[in-house]
């Protein structure tokens, strides 16, 4: 997409600090971090919504939603459950969807939050 600052991201059009990339995924750090860590995961392929998600973006969706755990853990987010079945750490995953959501940029994205009790 043309005007989409997301797909220039990815097409390397404009910096970001790239966490991770693959074929079909690539995670960010967000310009204006809500948490001591924020990441944004986003598909490659130009979504404007959740809403716009198909069937056939199934597995898509869920690479993304894999990927999350795995972002957060390498940062120092990950969620444990100790030995004596307390639990520790854990991070939070947000998908802003339309005005009302609080949508600002319309190309999919997964918030992954962390660092302190969100
Ligand atoms: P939304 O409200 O869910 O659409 O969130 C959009 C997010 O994208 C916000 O947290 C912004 O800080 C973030 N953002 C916007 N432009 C950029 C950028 O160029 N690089 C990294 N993050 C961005």
């Amino acid at each position: 997409m043309d005007n989409c600052i997301f797909c220039k991201i990815v097409a390397k059009q404009i910096p970001a600090t790239v966490l991770y990339e693959d074929d079909d995924l690539l995670a960010f750090k967000d310009i204006n971090p809500a948490a001591p860590f924020h990441a944004l995961i986003i598909p490659k392929k130009h979504l404007a919504s959740l809403a716009d998600a198909k069937a056939e973006d199934a597995v898509l969706l869920g690479k993304m939603l894999e990927l999350a755990p795995k972002l957060a853990a390498e940062h120092g987010c990950a969620y444990v459950e100790n030995a004596d079945g307390s639990k520790a750490g854990g991070f939070k995953t947000v998908i802003n969807t339309g005005p009302n959501g609080g949508q600002v940029v319309y190309h999919l994205h997964m918030h992954v939050l962390g660092g302190t009790k969100l």
